[in-house]
């Protein structure tokens, strides 16, 4: 009998149908499940159909080197003329591809045209460095132009980019420089953050001190900030690529061709270098882009939050859009400078109608108040979407009425930096949504929730998440270290060959799934496995909470016992006040909501939550605090000083 892994706690039972209006015009039609589970390698192929390929593949996919994946075999097609190029040649160089707005206040509007010319001098620019296909560049820059523009050179040239979070310390930056051994790094004088300018290039030159192999430092000017320059080593981009042809030929490269190294969050625990390929990689960016977003070219304006640093940023601002030649905003700075209505006034300036941000902004719109976006004029919106954590049915909800006018889809859509691209979504215009559910693998996409032993779990039942058969945008494996990559993903169910994607997840009654967090998360309690993210849901659901992270921690008597860390939503009543009184209202209100079982131990009211750079809630940091030990690697954290304030909140007596 299957050991059930994880208990289903909570339960939704709202429902929102597509509009008929939305659904009739949907680029997904229901039928796009049928075509792909009748001939999936068909299906794929006819996604690789919407590319330009200079030679055509032989093979869809070569699985015979399992789990090192080989997608359109003997295709070859050059990634940059697919994004740009082409629809110049189709008569598109005058549409606008980036609506650049600047954290100052400046911004810059970009044409395909331009776009080409800009990709095209860079890409000079960095053959004239003697970099050849197959090198690896480093790229740490701000949300700037030139960041897009230097990625797409790389890949016209057959570069292998690592592109590096602009605000990752210089250890981060040069063990990854070091890992990728990278030949040239791409970097900016400073970079603007929250109003003021901070220094990029004099981390870069600490990362590279005593560093041998990386040859030039192409250093693109920002904020004007006066910089340290290693003579012979360092130039400037606006000599550089300022001094080139506007033209050049791209080269096509073999579809398994290295585009990317990226690393991922580190949520929990060491980063890995994560490899992508060419034309699978761009096949499903396109693909997904395409259904999920149900972006129309030349209609559309798009708006993808993430950094250029995360996977998103790759797959959802650079390549995907770009492939299908969107219109988009590209957004320097953070979204509370020079004020909390930053991104409504950028939606409602730019008629923004796809919006794709995270759950953790959500949130903190949330905690700063529905009065704000209300204040503008939001009603060019006509999908939103969600990635990087489950979202919290409260906050979808929230999302949905005060972002989306109560009107429009929302896609909450389930990947990682491993997968390249969208797996599990609602597709808009045919899915009926359902609030904090991923719902169900995008078609031609293998995915299931099983056991300890590899067996599906009945509707109604968690276990974990596992990808069932490989797909175009799949890693091709760890950089450099493939024993890293056979342990991490296809060891924990080999005899079934599925892939762990390390996330816990439940079927509903219906067989929607749904992401139930970490697996290295899941609390044990009295023999329950509960997971982090329905008590987390819990208390968000509660009108005095914005933010919540618990964690297990060891307990005598219940084996683990549920530790919440939470954040009071901006002048919410009886947080402020009686404290002792505020915290038994939110264990009782858990108990309502998903049962007695799931009652925290403790609740503490902190005024931050450890998260990665890109958002993440760090519970095994959390975890380290509650079981009073040290605290492990924060070096991902976006705010290291957080655990300070957070294990002096958790001192006895407090
Ligand atoms: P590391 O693997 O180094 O710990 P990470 O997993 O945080 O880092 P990413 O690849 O950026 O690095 O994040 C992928 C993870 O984000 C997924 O495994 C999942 O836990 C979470 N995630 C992303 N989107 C969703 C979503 N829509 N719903 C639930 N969880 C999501
Ligand atoms: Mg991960």
């Amino acid at each position: 009998m299957a050991e059930e892994v994880l208990s289903n706690l909570m339960s939704e039972g709202r429902s929102f149908p597509p509009s008929e209006e939305f659904a009739a015009g949907a680029n997904a039609t229901a039928a796009l499940y049928d075509d792909a589970a009748s001939d999936r390698e068909g299906f794929w192929a006819e996604q690789a159909g919407h590319l330009n390929w200079a030679t055509p593949w032989e093979q869809v996919l070569d699985w015979s080197d399992a789990p090192f994946a080989k997608w359109f075999t003997g295709g070859r097609l050059n990634v940059a003329y697919n994004c740009v190029d082409r629809h110049v040649e189709d008569g598109h160089g005058d549409q606008v591809a980036i609506h650049w707005v600047g954290e100052p206040g400046d911004s810059r509007d970009i044409t395909y045209a331009e776009l080409l010319a800009e990709v095209s001098r860079a890409a000079n620019a960095l053959s004239s460095l003697g970099l050849v296909a197959g090198d690896r560049v480093a790229i740490q820059l701000p949300m700037v132009p030139e960041a897009i523009i230097a990625m797409l050179a790389c890949a016209r040239l057959g570069l292998t980019h690592s592109v590096v979070f602009g605000g990752f310390s210089p250890a981060a930056l040069r063990s990854r420089v070091e890992d990728a051994a990278a030949r040239v790094v791409i970097t900016s004088d400073g970079q603007y953050r929250r109003g003021k300018a901070a220094p990029m290039k004099e981390n870069v030159d600490e990362a590279l001190e005593g560093l041998a192999g990386v040859e030039k430092v192409v250093v693109v000017r920002r904020t004007g900030t006066d910089v340290p320059w290693t003579e012979g080593r360092d130039l400037w981009w606006h000599d550089l690529v300022g001094a080139q042809s506007a033209e050049h030929t791209a080269e096509a490269f073999d579809a398994e061709h290295p585009l990317f190294i990226l690393y991922t969050s580190g949520t929990t625990g060491r980063p890995k270098g994560i490899l992508h390929t060419s034309g699978g990689y761009l096949t499903q960016a396109s693909y997904t882009h395409r259904v999920v977003f149900d972006h129309r070219p030349g209609e559309d304006v798009y708006w993808c939050t993430a950094d250029i640093g995360w996977i998103t940023g790759h797959t959802y601002i650079v390549y995907g859009p770009l492939a299908n030649r969107a219109t988009q905003v590209v957004y320097e700075g953070t979204p509370n400078t020079p004020n909390e209505g930053r991104h409504w006034e950028i939606v409602e300036r730019y008629g923004v109608s796809i919006y794709y941000t995270a759950p953790t902004l959500i949130r903190t719109f949330m905690k700063w108040g529905a009065h704000i976006p209300a204040s503008f004029d939001l009603s060019s919106l006509r999908l939103l979407g969600s990635v990087g954590e489950p979202i919290n049915p409260e906050a979808w909800l929230w999302y949905r009425e005060n972002i989306g006018r109560g009107t429009t889809p929302i896609v909450d859509t389930w990947w990682q930096t491993e997968t390249g691209a969208i797996m599990i979504s609602p597709l808009p215009g045919v899915t009926a949504a359902k609030p904090g559910s991923a719902q169900r693998a995008l078609p031609g996409i293998g995915a299931r929730v099983v056991d300890d032993s590899g067996t599906e779990v009945a509707k109604g039942s968690g276990g974990y998440l596992v990808l069932d058969r490989p797909w175009p945008a799949m890693l091709r494996g760890i950089w450099g270290d493939p024993e890293r990559f056979r342990d991490t993903y296809w060891s924990r169910f080999a005899d079934r060959g599925f892939y762990f994607a390390g996330d816990g997840a439940k079927y509903d009654t219906d067989g929607d799934i749904w992401l139930l967090g970490r697996v290295d998360d899941v609390m044990n309690v009295s023999g329950h496995r509960i997971s982090t993210t329905e008590v987390e849901s819990a208390l968000v659901s509660h009108p005095t909470v914005a933010e919540a992270a618990v964690v297990g921690a060891s307990d005598p008597t219940t084996g683990q016992a549920i530790v919440a860390f939470v954040i009071a939503r901006g002048g919410a009543a009886g947080v402020d006040g009686d404290r002792s009184a505020a915290v038994a209202a939110l264990r009782e209100h858990v108990a309502k909501e998903i049962g007695p079982i799931a009652k925290p131990r403790q609740i503490l009211i902190v005024p931050e939550l450890p998260k990665t750079r890109s958002g993440k809630i760090m519970r095994r940091l959390l975890r380290d605090v509650a079981e009073n030990r040290e605290v492990g690697d924060v070096t991902t954290l976006a705010d290291s000083s957080v655990m300070e304030l957070i294990s002096s909140g958790l001192r006895p007596g407090a």
